[in-house]
C-alpha cells in the first residue's frame, strides 16, 4: 500500500478514460502517446477504467473503447476497473478522516486543503505552480458513496505504481488538487505530461461540430488503424525530419516526450486521408480485397458472384485512387450495378456534338474482336481514329462517360475489359440512343 516504497524504476503509464462516450481522436491520441511511451521505455501500459459514474457509465462505450483500441493496435498490459475498487477509496477517505486530514460534510468526505506550494515540472510544458490558497477543498467521496474523479485518479495513480501521467492538457487545471491529495495520502506524485489541444479545421476545440470524433466512425468510413495511429502521432508529435509517413517500429525508436509541441494541433481530414491514402496503397492487392469486401457487402453487392481474379484486376486498377476503403465503390459502382444514370452535366458536356457514327463504327470494330482485352481494345479504336481522322481523346472522354459515367477513371482500355465485350457493346448502343 506504500506506494513510496514500492515505486521502481521501471516506467508504468495509464490511458483512463471513461465509458460515457465512444473513444474519440482525442483519447486515442493520449492513449497512443502513453502506450509509445511504453513501448520506447519498455514499460507497461495499463488501461483504466473510470467508471465512478455509475449513471453516465455504460457497457456499451465500455466496450467500445476497448475494441477501438485492440483494433488501432494498442494492447494494454493491465487493466482495471474503478466500480469494483471502492472500498480501495472508501478505506484511504477513512485513512485522512482519522488524520483529520479531512472531514465529514453530511456522508461527503472532504479534504482540507493544506496550505502549501502546490507545483510541479511538466515535461512538456516546464514549471508550473498554484496557489493553494484559491483552491477550495476538495470532494473525497460524494455523499452517495462514490469517489470523485480526482480522489480515485490520484489513489490508483499512487497503488498502480504511475510513473509519468500523460494526459490532455483540460487536466492541467485538475494537477493542483490532485497534488494536494497525494501529499495528504503521503504519496509521492509522478511525473506529468500534459498534451496540446487537438483544434478543430474551423477553430476551437475539436469536437463533434467538426464530423466524427469517434474512432469508430473512421472506421467505418473505411480508414486503416495505421493511418489513424500514424496521423495522431503527428498531432503534437514530429520526428523531427518533416517525414509523415512513420512505421510503428520507427517511430518507437524516435517517441521522446520532450518532442511534443506545447502548441495546440489542428486536426485535417485531407491530411488524414492522404495518409490513409498511402497505406491502402502499400497493401498487396489480397490483403486490400479482404478489406474492401465488407464495403461491397454493405452495398449489396455480392463478390462470391464475381468470377475468379475479377476483383483482383479491379482493386488493381483503383487502389492508387483511393483515399478511403468505403472510396472503392464510388469508383467503381458502375461496374457493379446494371443500369446507371448519366450526371445531367456530363450529357451536355460530352454528348451535346453527334457521336453517333463515330460509336457505332467502334461498336462493331469492339464486337468483331476474339480476345476482348486491355492491348486489342485499344489497338482497335487507335486504327479507328487514325481511319476517321479525329484526335483519339476527342473519342476517349465521350467513350469513358459512356462506359462509366465519369469523366475521370484510371485506363479506358483496362475499363474495358473489366466491364467484358457484352457490357462495353451494350453501354456504347445505349449511349448512342440517348
Ligand atoms: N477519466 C479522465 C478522462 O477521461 C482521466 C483523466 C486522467 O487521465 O487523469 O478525462
Amino acid at each position: 500500500m506504500n506506494a513510496l516504497k514500492d515505486q521502481t524504476s521501471t516506467v508504468r503509464v495509464r490511458f483512463a478514460p471513461s465509458p460515457t462516450g465512444n473513444l474519440h481522436i482525442g483519447g486515442a491520441r493520449t492513449a497512443l502517446f502513453n502506450w509509445m511511451y511504453a513501448k520506447v521505455q519498455n514499460g507497461q501500459f495499463i488501461l483504466r477504467i473510470e467508471d465512478t459514474d455509475l449513471e453516465r457509465s455504460k457497457q456499451e462505450y465500455l466496450e467500445e473503447i476497448m475494441f477501438s483500441m485492440d483494433w488501432l493496435g494498442l494492447k494494454w498490459d493491465e487493466l482495471y476497473k474503478q466500480s469494483d475498487r471502492f472500498d480501495i477509496y472508501r478505506e484511504h477517505a477513512q485513512k485522512l478522516l482519522k488524520e483529520e486530514k479531512a472531514y465529514k460534510d453530511g456522508e461527503a468526505i472532504v479534504l482540507k486543503m493544506p496550505q502549501m506550494p502546490l507545483k510541479f515540472t511538466d515535461l512538456i510544458r516546464g514549471d508550473i505552480s498554484f496557489d493553494s490558497s484559491e483552491i477550495k477543498d476538495q470532494v473525497l467521496m460524494k455523499s452517495d458513496g462514490s469517489p470523485t474523479y480526482s480522489f480515485a485518479c490520484v489513489v490508483d495513480d499512487a497503488l498502480m505504481n504511475m510513473s509519468c501521467v500523460i494526459r490532455g492538457e483540460d487536466h492541467i487545471s485538475n494537477t493542483p488538487k490532485q497534488l494536494a491529495i497525494y501529499y495528504s495520502l503521503g504519496f509521492r506524485p509522478p511525473k506529468f505530461a500534459h498534451l496540446p489541444l487537438i483544434m478543430g479545421e474551423e477553430g476551437g476545440r475539436l469536437s463533434k461540430r467538426h464530423g466524427a470524433v469517434a474512432v469508430s466512425e473512421y472506421r467505418k468510413m473505411g480508414f486503416l488503424p495505421e493511418a489513424i495511429v500514424n496521423y495522431l502521432m503527428l498531432l503534437g508529435w514530429s520526428p523531427g525530419n518533416n517525414q509523415e509517413i512513420i512505421p510503428m517500429a520507427s517511430a518507437i525508436k524516435n517517441f521522446s516526450i520532450r518532442k511534443i509541441n506545447k502548441t495546440a494541433a489542428m486536426f485535417s481530414m485531407e491530411k488524414l486521408e492522404w495518409i490513409n491514402a498511402q497505406y491502402i496503397k502499400q497493401k498487396d492487392t489480397p490483403s486490400l480485397i479482404k478489406l474492401i469486401v465488407p464495403f461491397l457487402e454493405a452495398q449489396g453487392v455480392g463478390p462470391q458472384k464475381m468470377e475468379n481474379g475479377k476483383l483482383e484486376q479491379i482493386v488493381n486498377l483503383y487502389k492508387g485512387r483511393l483515399s478511403t476503403l468505403s472510396d472503392f465503390m464510388n469508383w467503381t459502382d458502375f461496374i457493379f450495378a446494371d443500369q446507371f444514370q448519366l450526371p445531367a452535366d456530363l450529357k451536355e458536356k460530352f454528348f451535346s456534338k453527334d457521336l453517333s457514327k463515330e460509336f457505332s463504327l467502334l461498336k462493331e470494330r469492339l464486337s468483331q474482336l476474339p480476345q476482348f482485352e486491355t492491348a486489342t481494345t485499344e489497338q482497335a479504336f487507335r486504327d479507328l481514329v487514325a481511319e476517321l481522322g479525329i484526335k483519339a481523346s476527342d473519342l476517349v472522354h465521350p467513350v469513358r462517360v459512356a462506359l462509366t459515367g465519369k469523366e475521370v477513371g484510371p485506363g479506358l482500355f483496362d475499363t474495358m475489359s473489366i466491364l467484358g465485350k457484352e457490357t462495353t457493346i451494350k453501354r456504347l448502343s445505349e449511349a448512342v440512343q440517348k
